[in-house]
């Protein structure tokens, strides 16, 4: 069978006894999940049993790219890397652009299943069809900077890609993440943890194949006319000149940016560590992930002062407010410092900071004293605190070793804070309060990997239009932010969406949040790129399927309806000031009317059966009807 924008070659790779098989690509596989995140999802359920422990040889960690990957459709850049999560214990997964991802399909390779465990540490250096397992002990406790630039050195190419981990995943630290271009963290979810735990120090990867798509004359001109679309949107400067960090002072203006570990959600310091003043004070040049026509990532350098010298690339807006409001911290040199401690250690941004910031809350409220803290002072913005934590994180030393499994662990051991602590399903909640977002926050409850906005990103409940709500879904209210109303359908829709964006591995800042990519240009896409005939419908169905597929392997893993819910501080607090103010979360009014949407049981968040059954999922039918979990 000849594939079109597919690499049509699945490698697996057997750690423990290094050794590797190269097989075609499923066609049902590539028919029912398009790509990436959704290959990922349904390989993840059909080939990890229930409840087996993350860190074990068992668990597998799989990369996927998507069918437009490799061409030169703007933005298609990205990988899914999936198992199952140490930090969570349910659907790992993370999602990174750069140009890992191009190389992998010009490797040869559309998945890449990594099984079993090396026994000493190793470093894997693909390059097309041969695979060599290479030493890495001189690589272990390196950095992710480090790291790079030796394995480019070793290898004496430096055109090689790579994927690494840093000491945190090394020292057992449950959210480390896997680097990707040095900064390019998919970060969430610990899959860098799962990583270290088979004794795997890096990827380096290098491929001399091409990618050939169905109908090029189509395909070209789709491209065309998209690139048109981006160079002219409204977002394109802001954009390339600030990245995500352009959306700072908005969020703090409408008055859901979490301050102080979210006792507030307005920060009187934002204007100091905002995108504008980044781009204004310490931005150098702009960068582009592979084939990517708005290079929103940003290179800074810092000129003067303590940490004069410090240089390197991006931050995005989570890292950068999650180290500035959410610690209490209005001194933008100290977030660079520490995002670039962050990303060198290799740790998640979003829960590295939850972590400093509920302790900080604990140490306010005195839960936690000085002496608990190996003699910190954790009041809010503390530099020291903030950056010596980060370090003890790291190595898992002192108190650092208590947050290095995550702030819902954290809480549980000590004994204290469980209230305040900021987590869906064991993932850390990002820098928006659900309370001043309904549509984000329902979107945190639902996601198949916890507290999350890149499941669902319900970005249009921000433009407060009624028009748009009305023209989607019949309801006016489903895109005004703190309406309750048709948001179930809102955050279904941009779930299967979203869902869509991650298997093609394209950019979700572009095609979702610019709109540039709908389910009907989708389909012309993937029909040019594949071949493959779908139509809007058909695609959305698509993403429906990957949804249901995760909501699966959770309910498998034991997650209920009960478990979709919020820390009570949302459901029960109002925001206390800013132009949210009094503004609280209620939850029913959306979880219901989403179940609907799903068509999962309102009284026990399963998928019905006849749902499974119309999306072609008789095999968790099969699975579910074995172990015993009942479906209405
Ligand atoms: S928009 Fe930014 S993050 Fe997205 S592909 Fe382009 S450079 Fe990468």
């Amino acid at each position: 069978m000849k594939y079109y924008g597919y690499a049509g070659k699945i490698l697996r790779i057997n750690l423990t006894k290094r050794d590797f098989s190269i097989k075609n690509l499923e066609k049902d596989l590539m028919i029912n999940f398009l790509g990436g995140r959704g290959f990922n999802s349904k390989r993840l359920f059909d080939e990890i049993p229930p409840k087996i422990d993350p860190l074990s040889p068992e668990n597998k960690l799989i990369f996927s790219t998507g069918p437009l990957v490799g061409t030169m459709f703007p933005t298609a850049s990205r990988f899914n890397v999936s198992a199952k999560s140490p930090q969570t214990n349910i659907l790992g997964d993370s999602n990174a652009g750069g140009h890992f991802a191009s190389e992998m399909k010009y490797a040869g390779y559309d998945q890449i299943i990594l099984e079993g465990r090396s026994k000493e540490p190793i470093y894997l250096y693909i390059n097309d069809d041969s695979i060599e397992f290479l030493d890495a002990k001189h690589l272990w406790g390196k950095d992710v900077y480090e790291c790079d630039r030796i394995i480019k050195k070793d290898l004496g190419d430096k055109s090689i890609q790579t994927v690494i981990i840093g000491p945190a995943a090394e020292n057992g630290v449950k959210f480390a993440g896997i680097f990707a271009n040095l900064m390019r963290a998919a970060a969430r979810t610990g899959m860098g943890t799962v990583m270290a735990s088979k004794n795997l120090k890096a990827i380096a990867i290098k491929g001399s194949k091409s990618i050939e798509v169905a109908n090029p004359k189509k395909f070209e001109k789709i491209i065309e006319e998209i690139e048109e679309e981006i160079y002219n949107h409204p977002q394109y400067w802001p954009r390339r000149k600030m990245g995500t960090t352009r959306i700072l002072l908005p969020v703090n203006a409408m008055g859901f940016l979490p301050t102080r570990h979210f006792t507030s959600t307005v920060f009187e310091f934002a204007e100091n560590v905002s995108g504008e003043k980044l781009a204004e004070e310490y931005n150098i040049k702009v960068r582009g992930c592979f084939s990517c026509i708005l290079p929103c990532s940003r290179f800074y350098i810092i000129k003067e002062g303590k940490y004069a010298g410090l240089y390197g690339e991006g931050p995005e807006y989570e890292p950068l407010s999650s180290f500035t409001a959410r610690v209490g911290n209005g001194n933008l040199q100290v977030a660079l410092k520490a995002i670039d401690m962050v990303n060198k250690l290799g740790l998640d941004a979003i829960t590295t900071a939850e972590c400093i910031s509920w302790a900080m809350e604990c140490y306010e409220k005195g839960w936690l004293k000085k002496n608990d803290v190996d003699g910190l002072d954790l009041t809010w913005g503390n530099e020291e605190a903030i950056l010596k934590l980060i370090e003890k994180i790291s190595k898992r030393e002192g108190f650092g070793d208590i947050l290095a499994d995550g702030v819902k662990k954290a809480a549980e051991k000590l004994g204290i804070g469980k209230e305040i602590a900021m987590h869906v399903k064991g993932l850390e909640i990002i820098q928006a309060d659900p309370r001043g977002a309904k549509g984000y926050g329902l979107g945190y409850v639902v996601a198949s990997r916890g507290a999350d906005h890149l499941r669902s990103e319900p970005f249009m409940e921000l433009s407060d239009d009624p028009k748009k709500g009305e023209k989607l879904f019949g309801i006016p209210e489903a895109t005004i932010r703190l309406e309750y109303k048709g948001k179930g359908k809102l955050v279904s829709y941009c779930e299967d969406w979203c869902a869509i964006v991650d298997s093609l591995e394209v950019c979700k800042n572009v095609a979702e949040n610019m709109e540039i990519l709908p389910f009907d240009k989708a389909a012309e896409v993937i029909e040019a790129a594949t071949g493959l005939k779908l139509n809007g419908n058909d695609v959305r169905k698509i993403g429906e399927r990957i949804i249901n597929i995760e909501r699966a392997f959770l309910i498998r893993e034991g997650i209920r309806k009960e478990h979709d819910t919020l820390p009570k501080r949302f459901l029960e607090e109002p925001i206390p000031s800013g132009v949210s103010k009094g503004s609280i979360f209620e939850l029913e009014k959306m979880l219901n009317e989403y179940y609907e949407e799903r068509e999962w049981s309102k009284k026990t968040g399963i998928p019905y059966r006849e749902k499974l059954k119309e999306l072609n999922l008789e095999n968790v039918i099969e699975q579910f009807e074995k172990i015993g979990i009942e479906m209405e």
